[in-house]
């Protein structure tokens, strides 16, 4: 047992002493099975880029069952990486240490961020040695093998749904759906379950989709991977793969280097990605309707709907009451023009006030820029729009501000070089750094000075176009 969430523990009624004993090393290693564990893999498919892929399903994940906690909370637990399944076609079903400490690490921070998110109750490693072409550029090598164990109410996925669906299997489309609503949206039961019950379930799973990405581009998270069968169907961020956090602010960017000729999901793309899913969810389950009028309006109102809550989070990233269209505007493509770090800029911001004149407001937040010759630049650039934004702040400023601001834009996030360093110790045994970076990312928007100086900085040159920083593949 190499980590744990003492957090994600005590929803499941852990124990510190029960997390370190060797039986939990073994049980969430994928050695053991403890009473009333009926493990399982799940049957989906899915769109992958765009495309509709066939059958996947859980090829390395494994779900160990259902908790019920004291409070009467229901997780499921899984395995991601612990051998091979029905599902696992030509692969292994198992997960390396890169990975898996990216998928531990991430999960918790982003729900720290309070980004909707699968949790991960753990890391271990197996002692196996796994061969991986990293890059799919013909140099495998072998890794060390790791298993996490995510938590979640459910892993259900859109995928689930449009396999039936697609092999005209109306009936048990019907029987996982009704069981979807009975169990994780009680709320939406009335005496019967009928389409008018399907249609509202449907526009909360278009609600949850559109908060947690809503949540991704407040905090610079980029999944990387959004194809069907890696969307919750709660709405939560699910398959950490090859995700990536802004850096300098670049919409068109990802990590994914499977992604690199289209970046079909790019930081930018995810709102419209997310749309498009939701449309082949509606797909699939349309055979349980008469007409797709119904479903066809709860996905026009999706994109208004993103748009007004995009808006109301770009607000508060800024302190205003208001949404000033061209204000904002302005404000990324600036963003753009001069590489500018997203999480800094931001966490400047509310340090400025509206009695400030614009030079010093770029003094401000002058450690946001990557260039180093940002003086000669900033003033044309940056002149106008901060004398636009200190009148905003003189008639439009919510209130707390600063306080406002520093609990929308958070000081710390998973920058991609942090997590790189932290894996590239922990493959050398040295845990020191993961279990540092993932203590100082359970605060995200706390100041925690002595922690500025390792965690808050930016990206360092030699991290820019380093595999692992800022290119990653699927091979996990
Ligand atoms: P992903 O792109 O990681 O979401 O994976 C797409 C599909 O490939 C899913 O069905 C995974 O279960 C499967 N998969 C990925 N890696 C492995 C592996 N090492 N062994 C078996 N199946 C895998
Ligand atoms: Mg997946």
């Amino acid at each position: 047992m190499l980590a744990y969430s003492p957090e994600v523990a005590e929803l499941l009624d852990l124990s510190e002493e029960d997390c370190r004993s060797d039986l939990f090393a073994q049980v969430f290693s994928g050695n053991a099975l403890i009473d009333g564990m009926k493990p399982y893999a799940m049957c989906y498919g899915g769109h992958q880029f765009g495309n509709w892929a066939g059958q996947l399903g859980d090829g390395r994940a494994i779900n160990l069952g259902d908790v019920t906690n004291s409070k009467g909370e229901r997780w499921t637990l899984q395995l991601k990486g612990a051998g091979e399944t029905p599902y696992s076609r030509t692969a292994d079903g198992l997960a390396v240490l890169r990975s898996s400490v990216r998928e531990f690490l991430c999960s918790e921070a982003m729900f720290h961020l309070g980004v909707p998110t699968t949790r991960a109750l753990s890391l271990c490693s197996t002692g196996d040695q796994v061969w991986r072409d990293m890059l799919y550029d013909g140099n495998p090598e072998y890794e060390h093998g790791a298993v996490v164990c995510r938590v979640a109410p459910s892993f259900l996925r859109f995928g689930n749904f449009e396999i039936f669906s697609k092999r005209g299997d109306i009936k048990t489309l019907k029987t996982l759906l009704d069981f979807t609503i009975t169990t994780y949206f009680p709320h939406l039961l009335e005496e019967e379950i009928n389409t008018d019950t399907y249609l509202k379930w449907f526009e909360e799973v278009c609600e949850r989709t559109k908060d947690m990405v809503v949540h991704w581009r407040r905090v610079g998270f980029v999944h990387g991977v959004m194809n069907t069968d890696n969307m919750s169907i709660l709405g939560l961020t699910i398959d950490y793969g090859p995700y990536g956090w802004l850096e300098d602010y670049h919409p068109d960017w990802t990590p994914n280097t499977t992604d690199a000729e289209f970046h079909r999901y790019a930081f930018g793309q995810q709102a419209s990605i997310a749309h498009w899913n939701l449309m082949k969810l509606a797909q699939a389950i349309a055979p349980l309707f008469q007409g797709v009028q119904r479903l066809q309006s709860v996905l026009d109102d999706y994109a208004v709907n993103y748009k007004s809550a995009w808006q109301d989070m770009m607000c508060a990233k800024l302190g205003l009451t208001s949404f000033d269209e061209s204000l904002v505007e302005s404000l990324l493509s600036k963003l753009e023009i001069m590489d500018t770090d997203m999480t800094i800029f931001f966490r400047k911001l509310a340090d400025i006030q509206a009695s400030d004149t614009a030079e010093h407001c770029i003094q401000t937040i002058s450690p946001a820029f990557y260039d180093e010759s940002w003086q000669t630049q900033a003033p044309s650039v940056w002149q106008d729009w901060f004398n636009a934004y200190l009148q905003h702040l003189k008639s439009n400023s919510v209130t707390h501000r600063k306080l406002v601001m520093n609990q929308t834009n958070p000081k710390f996030v998973l920058r991609n070089y942090l997590s790189q360093l932290a894996i590239d110790k922990a493959n050398t045994g040295d845990l020191t750094m993961l279990h540092e970076l993932f203590d100082v990312l359970k605060k995200p928007y706390d100041e925690q000075p002595d922690k500025e100086e390792v965690f808050a900085a930016k990206r360092p040159d030699w991290a820019k176009h380093k595999v692992g920083c800022s290119m990653l593949s699927c091979s996990s």
